[in-house]
């Protein structure tokens, strides 16, 4: 049933992807195998092979990154960052994104054509087995107008395969490379909540690589919503130069030529894999910079003896006046930022310790009265090893007059890369308290590099 039966149709096309009735308006682009296409191809395969083996490697016997959020513990090439690392972590997240606004003013948006998960995937792995199994973007027009046929289906069958294969991918980037080795090897019924979220995982991978595709560049990443303040106009894009193409005169090979070079062959609009017109002119929000319009139509200028780059890498204000500023008041602003916070981060990197303390009060009651008439107070010890070796940890009371540490497991170890937690008890008499509270300082050392005092304040009864 066509539920747009009814509905007033736009006057205009509003999306591209969007019929005027509002129904979906599917891409079919066709591949441009020109230059910029190869340099993609060479990049995107070096891209998927260090996005599939990042969580993989090890430096150091930890992963090259994992983002362990049930331990809440982030390793980025060795270093492994904890919550208490707040500084280090609102450093390095301002870092990143003061990286991209800098990226993004001067080559526009070179990450979502060249580096993109999105774009890497969809163009160099699902679109080729597309193409493959299915047939050209004739073969899938018809498809489409068709509805279903015996190679789309065993198309979507593939797809699922490959989206399997990137969800285990991306989970392990969050569960760690042996973790999820151990899930894969072991049935789903010893890890039903895990194997549950791989599938999701999947199921997302598979629905937007196969359904939703050129909308996630369009509609859902903020990303891409963001452009029209992150560029500006001598911000690298890719342009129609609207004054050597236009007039437009298709190409009639006897005829003396007195229109412009563009011939309105439209092969850049059917190469275009979100649907657009790059002759439509300005920054247009739906533009990738995927740089096939530019590989489509040099073929074309190519084959009518024209030069290259009627459609090219230019700017906003090279297309109107021929000139292209590089220094401009944001590069600036932008570049000095990010050469404070990085110095700020290296000094705060170099300068952190080997590991990290958190002593954090007991549960339950905060001190209990021993039979002897003692008080007790309950502390738990949280140690997280950042150096590359086990360490033993000890930990005793300085300038403890009268106070007693009582812990079972004193020196804790702790291994490499990883965070322990341990009970100790510190006693001493009512009569040492001070309106109810005492201070004490705890010193911990590991023997080699780590050695700190903390303070921790006591609980007790307040004497009158
Ligand atoms: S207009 Fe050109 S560069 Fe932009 S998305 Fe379409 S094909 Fe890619
Ligand atoms: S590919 Fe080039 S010549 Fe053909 S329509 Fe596009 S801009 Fe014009």
């Amino acid at each position: 049933m066509d539920i747009n039966s009814n509905a007033p149709e736009a006057q205009e096309q509003i999306l591209s992807t969007m019929n005027r009735d509002g129904s979906r308006r599917r891409i079919r682009p066709k591949l441009s195998k020109g230059r910029f296409y190869r340099g993609r191809f060479l990049a995107a395969w070096g891209l998927i092979l260090t996005f599939t083996l990042i969580p993989i490697l090890k430096l150091n016997g930890r992963p090259l990154m994992l983002f362990d959020i049930a331990r809440r513990e982030f390793t980025l090439f060795g270093s492994t960052f904890l919550p208490t690392d707040t500084f280090l972590l609102m450093l390095l997240l301002f870092s990143i994104f003061v990286g991209i606004f800098l990226v993004t003013a001067i080559w526009g948006r070179v990450w979502c054509g060249w580096g993109c998960p999105q774009t890497v995937y969809m163009e160099f792995v699902y679109r080729p087995l597309e193409v493959f199994i299915e047939g050209g973007r004739n073969q899938q027009i018809k498809t489409d107008a068709t509805g279903i046929s015996g190679r789309r289906l065993i198309k979507h069958l593939v797809f699922f395969v490959v989206s399997a294969f990137l969800a285990n991918t991306f989970l392990a980037y969050f569960v760690g490379w042996d973790r999820l080795l151990g899930w894969m090897t072991s049935p789903p019924t010893q890890h039903l909540a895990a194997f549950l979220v791989m599938l999701g995982t999947t199921l997302l991978m598979f629905g937007d690589f196969g359904w939703f595709r050129e909308q996630t560049c369009i509609l859902a990443c903020p990303y891409g919503r963001f452009q029209s303040v992150l560029l500006d106009r001598q911000s690298l894009i890719v342009g129609y130069d609207e004054a050597r193409g236009e007039p437009r005169q298709p190409w009639r090979k006897k005829e003396a030529r007195t229109a412009g070079d563009c011939i309105d062959c439209g092969r850049c609009v059917t190469t275009c894999p979100t649907g657009i017109d790059i002759r439509d002119g300005g920054l247009q929000m739906e533009c990738i910079a995927c740089t096939q319009c530019i590989d489509a139509c040099d073929d074309v200028m190519e084959k009518i003896g024209k030069p290259r780059g009627l459609v090219r890498y230019t700017s906003q204000a090279e297309l109107e006046t021929g000139k292209r500023k590089f220094i401009r008041p944001r590069l600036v602003v932008y570049s000095a930022m990010l050469a404070i916070m990085f110095s700020a981060l290296g000094f705060s990197l170099v300068g952190k310790s080997s590991a990290d303390v958190t002593i954090l009060r007991g549960l339950g009651a905060p001190f209990s009265v021993l039979p002897s008439g003692e008080v007790s107070n309950q502390i738990r010890i949280k140690i997280a090893n950042r150096s590359d070796e086990e360490r033993s940890y000890a930990f005793v009371l300085v300038d403890g007059d009268g106070l007693t540490l009582v812990a079972p497991e004193n020196p804790l170890i702790v291994a490499a890369g990883d965070s322990q937690m341990t009970a100790a008890f510190i006693t001493t008499q009512p009569s040492t308290f001070t309106a109810g509270e005492l201070e004490i300082s705890l010193r911990i050392f590991d023997g080699v590099d780590f050695d700190e005092l903390r303070p921790y304040r006591l609980l007790g009864p307040e004497m009158r």
